[in-house]
């Protein structure tokens, strides 16, 4: 058996297209575009990529999409005068911190600046009130990962309610608020992390399957039931040879581009569970780009509630 591909790179482009005049109708009525804002504290350089191409897709989809850029000597009361300015900004609807913040803002730095957020503008999902909103089943902006997700499962006719879900990862942005999703859905869900024992055999329970790790191939054939639909969310650059040969086989077209590139990006699921799994998303062009489509739909979202439209 081989996986169905479950394409999220088509999706994305889709959503984009359902978006578009979504966005028209917005600018219409109130003689602006939905708005959305970046902070970029430092020089991570990839947060540069991240950040470019969240800014380019929301620019190509219609949204003015702006940049605040501050040094990483920036201190954590400049962060928040900058957030608190563009909570009241009446061109922004959604505010977007790109995480990780520089390690010198403190322990509690990324939390406090996360606080500081409009919730209704918190486009990212992660501010104490739409986390409360989402465990409550009533959720309002959720986290564009794990609502990615929902949306593939969805269209792609995977069946949630009443069926087994496992989610291997606890953080805030992908774990937690997937595990809480899939529940609202009906799903019977058990989260993994670093401290389960047996996590394979957990893992083998699952109808649905989604890893959230950031380990490369840590997901084998030993953690899948047969048919179920695995869900790769996780995001690896692995520069060993000796990894990238035993995955795929001479000739294989990813072979070839690690020798290209010198590295490859690849998932937390080995590409055996191709075999066994019913459904698979590839890394890249499964969760990746549904992630950036879903920032758009957050975007719009709040800026309708903003303006009661
Ligand atoms: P994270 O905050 O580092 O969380 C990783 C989770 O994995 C933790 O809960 C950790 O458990 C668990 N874990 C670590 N090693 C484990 C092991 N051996 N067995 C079982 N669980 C283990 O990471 P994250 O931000 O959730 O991101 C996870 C991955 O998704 C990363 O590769 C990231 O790049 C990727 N990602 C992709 C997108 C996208 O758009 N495609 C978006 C966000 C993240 P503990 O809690 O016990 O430490």
């Amino acid at each position: 058996m081989t996986a169905r591909v479950l394409d999220g790179q088509a999706l994305a482009g889709r959503l984009r297209e359902e978006i578009a005049p979504q966005v028209a109708d917005f600018r219409q009525r109130h003689g602006r575009p939905p708005g959305l804002t970046i902070v970029l504290v430092g020089q991570n350089p990839a947060s540069e990529v991240y950040v470019r191409n969240k800014l380019k897709a929301g620019s190509e989809a219609g949204f003015r999409a702006d940049l605040e850029r501050l040094p990483e000597t920036a201190a954590l009361a400049d962060v928040l005068t900058l957030v608190e300015r563009l909570n009241g900004s009446p061109v922004h609807d959604g505010i977007l911190v790109q995480a990780p913040l520089p390690k010198g803002l403190g322990t509690d730095g990324a939390s406090r600046v996360v606080d500081a957020i409009a919730p209704e503008k918190d486009v990212d999902g992660f501010t104490p009130g739409n986390v409360g909103r989402l465990v409550q089943g009533r959720p309002t902006l959720v986290p564009c990962t794990p609502l990615g997700i929902m949306e593939l499962l969805t269209r792609e006719g995977i069946t949630i309610a009443g069926r087994r879900a496992c989610v291997i990862g606890r953080s805030d942005i992908v774990g937690k608020p997937m595990a809480l999703l899939l529940l609202q859905r009906d799903a019977t869900v058990t989260v993994c992390h670093s401290k389960t024992p047996d996590l394979a055999a957990v893992c083998r329970e699952a109808d649905i399957l989604v890893a959230a790790v950031g380990r490369a191939g840590l997901v084998t054939k030993a953690f899948v039931k047969p048919g179920a639909t695995v869900v790769d969310v996780g995001m690896n650059t692995v520069t060993d040879p000796s990894i990238v040969a035993q995955w795929y086989p001479e000739g294989h077209p990813r072979l070839a581009r690690f020798r290209t590139h010198g590295s490859l990006l690849v998932g937390d699921v080995h590409p055996e569970v191709a075999e066994v799994a019913g459904a698979l998303t590839p890394v890249p062009g499964g969760v990746g780009p549904l992630t950036i489509a879903m920032l758009m739909m957050n975007t719009l979202r709040a800026a309708r509630a903003r303006t009661g439209t």
